[in-house]
């Protein structure tokens, strides 16, 4: 199989970080058809690397593995296991700078982004669910006089996994972190269009101490590799991250064996601002909620709900913001926004500025892909569009790019129709003084997430995920422990001599 790197466009930093073949039993290889699949730059959709694409026999192999790897693994101590995930943790600070220059080249992150953030979090949501593991612990009930219920959580076996391009690096982490810290095995795909920064980390277990077979990621298409996982019989759960249509694939395929499934899907936030908010910091957050990672985010604000008395200040300073974003080559540290992360998703995203316009919307900034030097690549510039209804498909379809949505709003009962709008429930913004509005409005919302003069705020220790179309389940702290995991209650008769259903004496 090929396996050309071209090697003049790729920084210094990178020789030697980037992996081509299927991590499988603690071992790269090759996959056994011998396919691979190009992965392009964004920036310029040069092609970094050609990468294998697992099919059906690769994966059988890598559940083998991993079922051979359960056994010691489920059972090693706890401690033991967050050892690992810690040390791993430390190993990816101390290869912060390459592992962010893989994943801006792999999917156009911003490298400022991608330091301070993708790495960092990463790190971090190692190091917490390396904590947890020896922290998450069963409980004793207290049931009738005489005897003892114990209740234990086990691991469920080898797991699944499924996560997008949208945030590589971040997503494994997410999703490899609580299941490894509760005693599974892992078989993780990752988007064919952004397999980099998870290969480099399957390195980086390896020499963390991870027993192989315990964790293998395998590149492949969606529609092959990723069905195939979650169909599999001998998979016990499958975690994705991804689209809502796809999330409902995920479903009918995991019915032959009823495995656990748990779903992140997209999303359409609202990010209201009352009249007596503090404008400065609801224009700068506006602005991070949607131009952040070029819109690429499930939890996006893609709904800006402005009420009605301070919209045209809020869009005249909001257009201008808009307008001095820096867009550029993502290796460069002075970009503020790279490159969507593929040509096809860059149609898609600009596909939505012809329906604004059918619809009646008003371009307000943006709407084009820019000229010149930018042109190879897959930019759009940061873009706001003011909808005539919040029925327009434009209000209630998630873009997944630096499109924002204005809708205007006059009471606060509008606001919260608004946001409670589309079939989406994930992330929602407000910004207000009024303590009692914030608290109520926070209530009312239906969705997963709620921020409060903030947006986006994430952290390992507090639940993320969605209601409605948005998906079940939920990702961070202890919650997700319990989705990695299944009660076992053992009863144990401690000093009744005969349970009194027959009381007769035993001849
Ligand atoms: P997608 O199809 O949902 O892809 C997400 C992951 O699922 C990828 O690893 C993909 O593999 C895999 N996949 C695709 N079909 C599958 C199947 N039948 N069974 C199992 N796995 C499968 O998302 P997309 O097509 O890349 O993006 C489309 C839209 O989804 C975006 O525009 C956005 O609206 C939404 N999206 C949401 C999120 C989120 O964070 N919630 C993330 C990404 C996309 P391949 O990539 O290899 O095909
Ligand atoms: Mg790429």
């Amino acid at each position: 199989m090929t396996q050309t790197i071209a090697k003049s466009q790729i920084p210094a930093s990178l020789q030697g970080a980037i992996h081509t073949q299927l991590f499988i039993d603690g071992k790269f290889v090759n996959a056994e058809s011998g396919e691979t699949m190009a992965t392009l730059n964004p920036h310029d959709n040069s092609e970094i690397a050609q990468i294998a694409m697992a099919g059906h026999a690769d994966i059988d192999k890598a559940i083998h593995a991993a079922q051979r790897a359960y056994p010691k693994w489920s059972r090693m101590s706890a401690m033991d296991r967050g050892r690992i995930l810690l040390k791993l943790a430390d190993l990816i600070e101390a290869n912060a700078e390459q592992l962010a220059m893989l994943e801006s080249l792999d999917t156009g992150h911003p490298i400022r982004d991608s330091r301070i953030l993708d790495v960092p979090r990463t790190a971090v949501t190692y190091r917490y669910f390396g904590g947890m593991a020896d922290k998450f612990q069963g409980d004793v009930v207290p049931v009738e006089a005489g005897f003892l219920n114990y209740v234990s959580r086990e691991p469920l076996g080898v797991v699944g996994q499924v996560v997008p391009w949208n945030f590589p690096l971040m997503f494994t982490s997410w999703k490899m972190a609580p299941a490894l810290a509760a005693g599974n095995c892992v078989v993780l795909k990752p988007a064919e269009i952004t397999p980099l920064s998870s290969l480099r980390i399957a390195e980086l277990m390896a020499e963390a101490g991870m027993p192989d077979g315990v964790v293998n990621i395998l590149p492949g298409l969606g529609q092959v590799a990723g069905q195939y996982i979650a169909e599999h019989p001998e998979i016990a759960k499958i975690a994705f991250t991804g689209s809502t249509a796809t999330g409902r694939r995920i479903v009918q395929a995991s019915a032959g064996n009823l495995k656990k499934v748990q779903l992140e899907l997209g999303g359409k936030g609202a990010n209201i601002v009352f009249e007596d908010a503090f404008l400065p910091a609801a224009i700068n957050g506006a602005a991070w909620a949607i131009f952040h990672n070029q819109g690429q985010a499930c939890i996006a604000g893609a709904r800006l709900v402005l009420h009605e008395s301070i919209a045209e200040e809020f869009l005249e300073k909001f257009t201008a913001l808009a307008k001095s974003i820096r867009l550029g080559n993502p290796l460069d540290p002075n970009t503020e926004m790279g490159p969507l992360t593929s040509q096809m998703h860059r149609d898609r995203v600009l596909s939505y500025v012809d329906i604004a316009r059918q619809e009646g919307g008003e371009v307000l900034s943006g709407g084009k892909a820019p000229g010149g030097d930018l042109s190879a690549g897959c930019y759009v510039e940061p873009t706001i569009v003011r909808a005539k209804s919040t029925h327009d498909r434009i209000a209630q379809e998630e873009v997944f790019g630096p499109f924002v949505t204005v809708l205007t709003f006059k009471t606060d009962e509008e606001a919260l129709a608004i946001a409670n709008s589309t079939e989406y429930g994930l992330g929602a913004g407000l910004w207000t003084r009024n303590l009692q509005r914030a608290h109520l409005m926070a209530r009312e919302i239906k969705s997963g997430m709620v921020w409060i003069n903030c947006y986006k705020r994430v952290n390992p220790g507090s639940p993320f995920g969605g209601v409605g179309q948005s998906g079940y389940g939920r990702e961070m702290g202890f919650d997700v422990m319990r989705e990695y995991t299944q009660a076992k209650s053992v009863w144990v008769n401690i000093d009744a001599q005969i349970v009194p259903h027959y009381p007769r004496p035993a001849k």
